[in-house]
């Protein structure tokens, strides 16, 4: 559906894709992870042609970006592309008229679009009235008004509660179930692994792992995380290494890679003779191998 090649994009002097590629296949839920700055809404805005790159290239169902891409495509960006003035039924026929929609098929865009985000019940209430959450999802309408193949979704619930997040996640879900394609940029973790069936870290404008969760797993050199506190860290990393255990740092907390499944006591026994404050056992998730993609790798 979506294929990226070698794409870069320069902001003056600073490169802020880097050789980025990247491949979408027709119905699935792509994952793009990355911190604030990795380049993922520059991404969205060079695929709705808002940007134009240095060198590489994007294709669209084969074929090069070209303006006929734009009835493919449907975007709800980061901040909510909205008239506040206006009803919700009146944002909806708006971006309807522009994509071409007329008469019944308008209407019917409408109506079918609102039941989809669950806002037929207030289709005449003004924009300014509507909670957060609402407006999020009247903006992911609006992407879906001229029935595009590709839906992507730039941060859809930052800043909502978690009501409103669950919503639209069940939104996405739905969507997905009746064939769209979508990416979908996020920073939160439970996000991603909650709806993408691919994910792709993003770090500087290049792609650093992607796949499954499953495949994302294998990229961690060790099976379990062992989180260690303890006022002798030194003796304890030189321990580590005679076990042959890696050690990192995950936000500040001393962490060992472990390869195989050991038992809590087991590794409290392999540790003897350090002062342990406190060691928990965690399976490896997508937070150890977001660290790991964006500090490790
Ligand atoms: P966020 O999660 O904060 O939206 P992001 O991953 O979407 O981050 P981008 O907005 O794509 O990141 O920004 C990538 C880099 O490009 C950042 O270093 C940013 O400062 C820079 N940048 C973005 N837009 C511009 C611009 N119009 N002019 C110059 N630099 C820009």
């Amino acid at each position: 559906m979506l294929t990226i090649q070698n794409l870069n994009k320069f902001y003056g002097k600073n490169k802020v894709l880097n050789n980025f590629n990247l491949q979408i296949n027709s119905g699935e839920i792509y994952g793009l992870l990355g911190a604030n700055g990795a380049g993922k809404t520059t991404t969205i805005n060079l695929i709705c042609g808002l940007l134009t790159y240095d060198s590489g290239e994007i294709f669209i169902n084969g074929e090069k970006l070209s303006q006929k891409s734009k009835y493919i495509l449907g975007v709800a960006p980061q901040e909510n592309l909205l008239y506040h003035q206006l009803t919700c039924e009146e944002n909806l026929a708006f971006f309807g008229k522009i994509y071409g929609l007329k008469g019944w098929q308008l209407k019917t865009a409408i109506f079918e679009n609102l039941k989809a985000v669950n806002l037929l019940a207030k289709k005449d209430d003004i924009v300014t009235t509507l909670s957060g959450g609402m407006q999020r999802k009247l903006n992911i309408a609006l992407a879906l008004i001229h029935h595009p193949q590709l839906l992507i979704l730039d941060e859809p619930t930052t800043g909502l509660d978690i009501e409103s997040r669950y919503e639209i996640w069940q939104l996405i879900l739905r969507l997905k179930q009746q064939g769209m394609t979508i990416l979908l940029t996020t920073h939160l973790l439970d996000e991603a692994e909650k709806l993408g069936d691919r994910l792709g870290i993003i770090k500087e404008g290049k792609i650093m792992i992607e796949g499954n969760l499953n495949q994302l797993k294998q990229i961690i050199p060790g099976k379990e995380l062992i989180f260690i506190k303890t006022e002798e860290e030194e003796e304890a990393i030189l321990l580590g290494k005679k076990l042959g255990f890696s050690h990192r740092y995950y936000q500040g907390e001393l962490v060992f890679l472990i390869n195989k499944s050991l038992e809590l006591a087991e590794i409290i026994n392999l540790f003897e003779g350090i002062n342990l404050t406190s060691i928990t056992k965690q399976s490896i998730n997508l937070q150890s191998i977001y660290i790991e993609a964006t500090n490790y790798l």
